[in-house]
């Protein structure tokens, strides 16, 4: 695939034999960044270039807020939950235990208890 704008005896002369015989023979497109790896036709050599933006892509200035704890809408927990999980787990109760009484993975119960998720609810 050419090149838009710049001449592909500029960017795609061989590294090795200085040919301007060469072919990109796959074109990988990121968010940032192009990579395009070439070959030359004339001694086999192939190389990889690289294109990146100068300048990166504009955040959105006013992005939604993140609804944390029990207002986000995958929640499946009130707050008396939070607090009832917690205490639970003071109690001694594993986490699969309370897992299993609130229909969860254990990995979820063990965030809210260590106050990694739920960090409001109290
Ligand atoms: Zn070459």
């Amino acid at each position: 695939m050419p090149f838009v704008g710049i001449g592909d005896e500029e960017i795609l002369r061989c590294r090795k034999c200085c040919s301007h015989n060469t072919r990109v023979t796959v074109t990988e497109s990121r968010e940032e960044v192009t990579w395009r790896y070439c070959r030359c036709l004339d001694c086999g050599e192939r190389f990889k270039t690289v294109e990146r933006y100068a300048y990166a892509k504009r955040a959105p200035l006013n992005p939604p807020p993140i609804l944390k704890g029990c207002d986000n809408y995958n929640s499946r927990f009130v707050p008396a939950d939070i607090v009832a999980i917690r205490s639970l787990s003071e109690e001694g109760l594993s986490g699969a235990q309370i897992a299993l009484r609130y229909g969860c993975d254990r990995s979820t119960i063990h965030k809210i208890v260590n106050y990694k998720t739920y960090t409001d609810e109290y």
